[in-house]
């Protein structure tokens, strides 16, 4: 599956929301292929339709699908000369899709700081500098030897020289490869290449107890909001702290205390929102009377793959699917009626699935 990694400077809150998701967790028997990593934290994602789903089917069990947070060790100026754990710091981040940057937005006194204050937009530039000096040497090496393949009149090599020289010209300029204009083609070449700031990056403010609230009372909040806003990035309000508590607690507890504090849905489940949005991942269900549960796609993928994420057999064996989206099974009510209005629909190999869609695969064994 996809990860998103947690990444930010010394003490700004990472290991407290971490110990939140692993402490959230997932019931262990749902999930038996769920990694054992202790740097990975599985959660599952919370799903209204989930309820409304088990209402209608009454089934013995319900499922979340599930999303997987991967614990970055801390970086530190000068990671991407090799300071402090540079290179395996980087080395982590390459192998995860997304980037949560927690930022430190609380003010404690008891708390140190590593640069000896409070600064948001600081410890971003701090953090995306080494990650876009990472990026800077690759590039700038291959450029090296593209050219020499241009020079000796390799057809290729021309249009990914040129795919790379917008991306140096980005970097150059100390902005992440993601903001680069590439058409499909140079996109494609350069996704090759892994750049660590070809990654979606999602900003998370870390506040203090007293202002989840009413976060944007808190200054350093509306500098991360200005900052994230020029990259078209999202930022999630947590206290890291706060969520700490949350995973602590009962399901039933959740809400109340969560009513208490002002807000609607926890830090925690927003962020796991945002990631799985940014990601371009979407929920389908299945929905039978042993077991409704969720799965995770990627927006874009056809129905044989969508089967293959419960099981490679259902890919390999795929005949049809049939399909009824969840708005016009929870409109209808019943399986029955949504089949008399026609809305129970069987699609083949080259249907898209779409979020929300309930589904029973036909397949060959
Ligand atoms: P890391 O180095 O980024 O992993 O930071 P930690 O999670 O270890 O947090 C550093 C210190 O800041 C710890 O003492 C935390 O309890 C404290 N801390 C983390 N989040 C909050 C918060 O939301 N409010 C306050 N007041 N302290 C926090």
């Amino acid at each position: 599956g996809l990860t998103a990694g947690i990444v930010g400077l010394p003490n700004v809150g990472k290991s407290t929301l971490f110990n939140a998701i692993t402490q959230a967790g997932v019931e262990a028997a749902n999930y038996p292929f769920a990694t054992i990593d202790p740097n990975v934290g599985v959660v599952e994602v919370p799903d209204a339709r989930l309820r409304k789903l088990t209402e209608l089917v009454n089934p013995k069990k319900t499922i979340p699908t599930a999303f997987e947070f991967t614990d970055i060790a801390g970086i530190v100026k000068g990671a991407s000369k090799g300071e402090g754990l540079g290179n395996k710091f980087l080395a982590n981040i390459r192998e995860v899709d997304a980037i949560c940057q927690v930022v430190r937005c609380f003010i404690d006194e008891n708390i140190t700081h590593v640069s000896g204050k409070v600064s948001p937009i600081d410890d971003i530039e701090t953090i995306n500098l080494e990650l876009i000096l990472a990026d800077l040497e690759l590039v700038e090496k291959r450029i090296q030897r593209v050219q020499k393949q241009v020079k000796s009149r390799d057809k290729n090599a021309a249009g990914e020289l040129e795919a790379l020289e917008i991306v140096l010209a980005l970097l150059e300029d100390e902005k992440p490869a993601r903001l680069a204009e590439l058409n499909e083609d140079q996109a494609a070449i350069v996704k090759h290449f892994q750049l660590l700031t070809m990654k979606p990056m999602l900003y998370v403010a870390n506040v203090g107890e007293d202002e989840v609230a009413d976060a944007d009372s808190n200054e350093n909040v509306r500098l991360v909001r200005e900052f994230a806003a020029q990259e078209g990035a999202e930022v999630i309000i947590i206290c890291a702290r706060i969520e700490e508590e949350i995973a602590e607690l009962e399901p039933e507890e959740r809400q109340e205390f969560l009513v208490d504090l002002g807000i609607e849905e926890s830090g925690l489940d927003q962020l796991i929102h945002a990631a799985y949005n940014t990601l371009g991942l979407a929920t389908y269900f299945t929905a039978g009377e042993k077991e409704v549960r969720a799965w995770t796609f990627k927006k874009g993928m056809k129905a044989p793959q969508c089967a293959g994420v419960i099981h490679s057999d259902f890919e390999r064996g795929f005949i049809r699917a049939e399909v009824v989206a969840y708005d016009d099974l929870a409109a209808a009510g019943n399986m029955a009626t949504v089949k008399e209005q026609g809305r129970y629909r069987s699609e083949g190999k080259e249907y898209v699935f779409q979020d929300g869609d309930v589904v029973t695969f036909r397949f060959n064994v």
